[in-house]
């Protein structure tokens, strides 16, 4: 992931580096080494060579973005601690209200240990910017203070308070911490969970959110705060795309009917292990 050597990984450990020691071998925290790779800078490490490629489309022409697109979307649920067989409860796609629509839903019948949902899922785009000035005013301080985006288990970016005092953030704190902030304006808001469409064979299983938000139109406006936020960092000539995040619809995104702390995934056995949720979603046109 690193692309380091042994003898980068005992200096990155002597500087502090988190590590275990098990029976003589070091295990590492993912999340640690994803994101030490990311600020790395050196231009080889697996999270900057997948984040540049992942965000490769935000410089294009925004157009692409817009039009319809059919993905085959597939979600494996697993209950890792299960209790026994029981029903299955996903957050499924939620597309229809922004012009998508949901087929040949499979849903998981009642079973033990894991399940799989599949569908075929069409996406669409919508230029739609926020017309509310707030809104606007709020989202650029946001954007604006600085925050380091990180990879952050998602229990830990429930505590959206917790990670901006940290100086980072991630996908759902700030979707957390954006729709309080709208909320306090007088805005009816909240944020919402889904899934990011295009992410290479699963590599990255980035969790997505948003927050969507009553404009002074009564229209909902959905802001993608943490792309706006990662295509600024990654690349100068997204502007066009940074503003799309800003209100509009883009067919890459599936919200999902999940609120932006909660679980995508439930397994009704009694087990208090949360379910983990792991989908696959490939393009078909
Ligand atoms: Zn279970």
């Amino acid at each position: 992931m690193l692309r380091c050597g042994p003898a980068e990984m005992d200096r990155l450990v002597a500087a502090g580096l988190p590590h275990e020691d098990r029976s003589g071998v070091r295990h590492f925290d993912p999340n640690d080494l994803y994101n030490l790779g990311m600020y790395s800078n050196t231009s080889t490490t697996q999270p900057e060579l997948a984040f540049r490629m992942l965000f490769r489309f935000a410089t294009r022409p925004v157009d692409d973005l817009l039009r319809e697109r059919t993905w085959e979307f597939q979600a494996r649920l697993e209950c890792v601690d299960c209790a026994g067989e029981a029903p299955w409860r996903l957050e499924e796609p939620d597309i229809v209200r922004f012009g998508g629509s949901v087929t040949d839903v499979t849903a998981p019948a009642p079973a033990s240990g894991s399940a799989t949902y599949t569908a075929t899922v069409t996406t669409t785009g919508a230029r739609t910017p926020v017309l509310s000035a707030e809104l606007r005013r709020l989202t650029g301080e946001y954007l604006a203070a600085g925050y380091r985006w990180h990879m952050i288990p998602v229990p830990m970016q429930v505590d959206y308070a917790l990670v901006h005092e940290l100086g980072v953030t991630s996908c759902i704190a700030a979707s957390l911490l954006l729709a309080a902030r709208f909320r306090d304006a007088g805005y009816r808001a909240e944020a919402r969970r889904g899934w990011f469409c295009g992410v290479v064979g699963g590599a990255l299983d980035l969790p997505h959110a948003c927050v969507e938000v009553e404009d002074d139109d009564g229209r909902l406006r959905t802001i993608d705060i943490a792309k706006a936020l990662l295509a600024a960092r990654l690349s100068a000539s997204t502007d066009d795309f940074q503003e799309l995040c800003l209100g509009s619809i883009y067919n890459k995104v599936i919200p999902s009917t999940a609120a932006g702390g909660a679980p995508l995934g439930y397994h009704e056995c009694g087990s208090r292990t949360p379910v983990h949720v792991r989908a696959d979603i490939r393009s078909v046109r």
